[in-house]
């Protein structure tokens, strides 16, 4: 029966030392930064500089696709996978600002817990809110890192209040900043019940301190001022007094988020979080399936594709299929149940994601991403198992946000057309929706951001000769209707809202802005809306 070579007791192990996660932030919080020195942490140096060359590659989207096309694999996504403390962590990178599409959003379908990096000045963004919508669907665990801290920063105690109230998400403050700004003294961690204190250089540059006092060390009254002190002392009894217990269920359950306070780019906290992070984290866990919960430790091999990256060279038509290990041995060359087509697949040339191109891979355990080079096996939420027949959840559309027709002025191209369109949507690239209208015939592009709509024009000129244009719609807002077709005529007629049909005929309501959903909602008690797709 058994078709893997592993031990139980190995695979437990390897299951046992990996944690796997997502930085969720909004553009210039410091994510790269955080992620470079995280990966000053395990060593990975070389990795560090690499990071940095990719801050600079994505300033343009049309350096992204020469980029794309010289490297000819993904550099918009990328695991990283560094060891600290004996522990294997893959880092799941989302893509940066300008690169923002529903990669990212899946991206989160392969992350077991999400780190939520805010710029202490600013508090919650747009894009962290929407990133951590999506982490609390699948009740990730959340950690909080607010960065910057060496300049001058929101009130703590008003930033914790901000993800209490608006994110109805609890807190609990691992460490504490004493000042911040020009004042920033450094932080207390209340796991040591130590003070990491916060050094500046002469010559102004600064650099993270390494003294480290215990609580009650006199000398901290001679090196911290008497008034920043106090403060400081008065918001930690509060914290003591008023906030929420270390409750680790609570925070594996994505109820509880422990909170870190630190400067990303001066080094200072980003160790005292690792620490806590690795206590704290969600191990690889099981996962639901088809047949019930699937434990990372079961012996059969499976896992499920949750991104496709398309090789933009036209010369390679390959595709990079990413896949999260869920449970058992992955194995170089293994030969594996692909769950929708029912056939076998050899899984060769596997590749370790790093950012410096391509690496192979012998195996990889529960938490790893893999990358295949399958050209046209895979689609997004694919699962591929041994063993008894399995297939994981789906992984949801998500609400897009930009709409436009997708115009092919061309009719003796319509069949390029048409296939292209199909095959871009089939992979993932972007949502086709249809007017209900039958005489508009024009698909209509709905994406999370406006680089989806670029790669689409982008891919159809190149890959299927196709010259396109886009015409706008004036549409932000989309909603899923409950009950479909019958409970849409139930409600009978909507004002401000447009109905369209998604790529399984399902109605979608398109609205100006939420605004508009408001008033849809009040005039509609009986209509339900929902803003993900019902998982096909
Ligand atoms: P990303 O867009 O989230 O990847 O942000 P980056 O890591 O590129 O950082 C954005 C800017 O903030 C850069 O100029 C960084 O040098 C700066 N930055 C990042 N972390 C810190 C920090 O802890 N303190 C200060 N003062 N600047 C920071």
């Amino acid at each position: 029966m058994a078709t893997s070579t592993v031990s139980e007791t190995v695979l437990a192990e390897e299951v046992e030392k990996r944690r796997n996660f997502a930085i969720i932030s909004h553009p210039d919080a410091g994510k790269t930064t955080l992620t470079e020195k995280l990966l000053l942490y395990g060593g990975a140096i070389h990795e560090a500089g690499a990071v940095k060359a990719r801050r600079a590659q994505r300033h343009a989207t049309s350096d992204w696709m020469e980029m794309e096309q010289q490297r000819g694999i993904s550099i918009t996504s990328t695991v990283l996978q560094f060891d600290y403390r004996d522990v294997r962590i893959n880092l799941l990178d989302t893509p940066g600002h300008q690169d923002f599409s529903e990669d990212t959003y899946r991206t989160l379908a392969a992350a077991d817990n999400a780190v939520m990096l805010e710029d202490a000045a600013k508090g919650l963004e747009p894009q962290t809110r929407k990133l951590f919508e999506v982490c609390r669907m699948r009740s990730l665990p959340i950690f909080t890192f607010f960065n910057k801290m060496d300049r001058p920063a929101r009130e703590p105690l008003e930033l914790l209040d901000e993800i209490e109230q608006e994110l109805g998400l609890a807190t609990y403050a691992v460490n504490w900043p004493i000042g911040m700004g020009e004042q920033f003294r450094g932080v207390f961690d209340r796991r040591k019940r130590q003070f990491h204190l916060f050094e500046r250089t002469a010559h102004g540059s600064k650099a993270a301190g390494k003294t480290v006092l215990d609580l009650g060390d006199p000398r901290i009254e001679d090196l911290v001022d008497q008034d920043l002190y106090y403060q400081f002392k008065e918001e930690l009894e509060m914290i003591e007094e008023l906030g929420a217990e270390l409750d680790l269920a609570a925070i594996h359950a994505g109820q509880l988020s422990p909170v870190f306070f630190g400067s990303a780019m001066t080094n200072f906290g980003v160790q005292l979080f690792l620490d806590a992070f690795l206590d704290y984290a969600l191990k690889p866990a099981p996962r639901n399936s088809t047949q019930g919960e699937i434990e990372p430790t079961a012996e059969d091999f499976s896992g499920f594709v949750f991104k496709l990256q398309a090789n933009m060279d036209p010369k390679h038509r390959d595709r990079v299929a990413f896949i999260r290990v869920c449970s058992g041995k992955f194995e170089k060359d293994m030969v594996v149940n692909h769950a929708r087509s029912g056939k076998n697949v050899r899984l060769s040339h596997p590749q370790k994601l790093f950012a410096q191109g391509r690496e192979s891979l012998e195996e990889a355990y529960p938490g790893d991403v893999i990358g295949l080079n399958n050209p046209g096996v895979f689609a997004i939420g694919d699962t591929i198992y041994q063993g008894q027949k399995l297939e994981y959840e789906g992984i949801p559309c998500f609400s897009p946000e930009l709409f436009a027709y997708l115009k092919n002025p061309n009719p003796s191209k319509f069949k390029q057309f048409h296939k292209g369109v199909t095959e871009l949507r089939e992979e993932g690239a972007v949502q086709i929706m249809f007017s209900a209208d039958e005489s508009k015939r024009d698909p209509i592009l709905a994406a999370v951001g406006q680089l989806q709509f670029e790669v689409v024009q982008f891919r159809l000129q190149n890959e299927y000769n196709v010259e396109t244009r886009l015409e706008p719609l004036p549409y932000s807002v989309a909603r899923w209707v409950e009950g479909g077709w019958e409970a849409l005529d139930k409600a009978g007629r909507l004002f401000n809202t447009t109905t369209v049909k998604d790529s399984w005929g399902r109605p979608v309501l398109l609205f100006r802005n939420e605004w508009n959903v408001g008033q849809v909602e009040g005039d509609h008690p009986g209509l339900k809306l929902r803003k993900t797709a019902p998982v096909v």
